[in-house]
């Protein structure tokens, strides 16, 4: 197949990997982002070997090395007294089982790092202020249609608008969101203002009643990253730049740790941001001829096993590679899906099962629920040493058989 031109709705760290993924390999692309300048909101962001290894691929270990964390281990704990229920270790062990790093990194570098890559490779490859709005296609090619009446053509429409896409709607319809009952707060506190043996070069999850917090360290260990999810029956805006009040904060949190108290008291009472947690069902049909989906536009997961933005920059390494190894676009798109969608749709079941694994309320169960599940051996087992750069493509029956 000649190289197509390939349009990317969406400059998020999906569309931007898919963009990089593709000038590397040769083709046209040209990105469409609604927001007038490119960013990501101030918080931490995990990536396990089966994404990292694509971000190498594209020639970025060293400004990954710059700025992320890669943390000794993983460490699961009762929200009161601290007690250690489970480790996963991830220091030189996750790289040796599954041959790169786990990093802990702000989305503002990972997302940066990954709009120079696409700048370095095409300098104008990326439009702003340009909204999706819906697409139309023949067997000749696609359009792209923007809000103001703009439009753009190409060979191949790929929608990575996230979680609220449009081209979402128009190819699966409106998928009904369901509020999980989980909200997400969202805070980074500098190190200077945190007690000095506030925690190792960790990741910690604290797993209570109804309730748990992540919390690991970013921007080479000068800033920790706090995520709490609390249980909370009210549906709220699905918005990661909603402020909160501290205070809500604090008394979702009371009787928890010293060292969980000693981290919100640090933090800047202005910067307290919540959002709701919606869940979707797993689709198995996201594409039409010339258009197909990419992250959370295409299985939008719950935070539980960090794998949403992994799971985008896996689609993106094989995307590319069915495009390069195809006859025509939708033999690609095909083959793209097939091979996407029984992964992808564990990983949001599992991700949703995960939740309520941290929140169980007898801490009796809960240690004995941990020490039966042995999440470390499991995840290594199918998860992180999945290679998007290297997994065999089954087409057709090869892939029935398989599955
Ligand atoms: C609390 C929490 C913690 C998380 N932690 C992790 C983690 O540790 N590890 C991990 O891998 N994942 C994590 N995730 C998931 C991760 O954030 C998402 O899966 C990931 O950001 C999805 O990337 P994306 O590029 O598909 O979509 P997005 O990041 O949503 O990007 C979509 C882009 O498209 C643009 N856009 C939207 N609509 C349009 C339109 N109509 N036209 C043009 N542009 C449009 C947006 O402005 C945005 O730039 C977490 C999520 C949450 C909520």
């Amino acid at each position: 197949m000649k190289k197509a031109k390939v349009m990317i709705a969406g400059a998020g760290i999906g569309g931007l990997t898919a963009a990089a993924c593709l000038l590397k390999k040769g083709f046209e692309v040209r990105v469409f982002e609604q927001a007038q300048q490119l960013g990501e909101v101030g918080a931490g962001i995990q990536q396990s070997a089966n994404a990292v290894k694509v971000l190498y691929d594209l020639g970025l270990r060293d400004e990954l090395e710059r700025v992320a964390v890669r943390p000794d281990n993983y460490e699961f704990r009762r929200f009161d007294t601290g007690e250690l229920m489970h480790t996963i270790p991830f220091a030189q062990a996750h790289e040796k089982a599954h041959g790169a790093p786990y990093y802990h990194i702000h989305r503002a570098d990972i997302h940066r790092i990954l709009a120079d890559a696409v700048h370095a490779l095409a300098p104008d490859a990326i439009t702003l202020g340009a909204r999706a709005t819906g697409y139309s296609e023949s067997e000749s090619g696609v359009k792209l249609y923007l809000s103001g009446g703009a439009t753009a053509q190409g060979d191949l429409l790929i929608g990575a608008d996230g979680i609220k896409s449009a081209i979402r709607s128009q190819i699966v319809g409106e998928t009904p969101a369901i509020y999980t009952g989980y909200v997400a707060w969202r805070l980074t506190v500098p190190r200077s203002r945190l007690p000095a043996d506030i925690m190792e070069k960790v990741g910690t999850v604290w797993c209570g009643p109804k309730n748990h917090a992540v919390v690991y360290w970013l921007c080479s260990g000068q800033v920790l990253n706090f995520v709490g999810i609390p249980e909370r029956a009210q549906w709220e805006e699905e918005s990661w730049t909603q402020r909160r009040p501290w205070e809500e904060l604090k008394a979702d949190y009371a009787g928890w740790h010293p060292k969980v108290q000693s981290i919100i008291d640090s933090a800047d009472r202005n910067e307290c941001y919540r959002w709701a947690l919606n869940n979707r069902r797993p689709i198995f049909n996201w594409s039409t001829q010339r258009a197909t989906l990419l992250g959370d536009a295409a299985h939008p997961t719950l935070p539980f096993l960090a794998q949403g933005a992994v799971m985008a920059i896996e689609d993106a390494a094989v995307l590319a590679r069915c495009l390069e190894g195809s006859a025509t676009v939708p033999d690609a798109v095909d083959l793209y899906q097939r091979n996407r969608m029984v992964r992808t749709a564990r990983i949001v079941e599992q991700s949703t099962e995960h939740g309520g694994l941290y929140h169980i309320v007898d801490a009796e169960e809960m240690k004995r629920t941990f020490a039966a599940r042995n999440p470390a051996k499991e995840r290594s087992e199918w998860l992180y040493n999945y290679d998007p750069l290297t997994v065999p493509l089954l087409h057709g029956a090869e892939y029935e058989a398989q599955t």
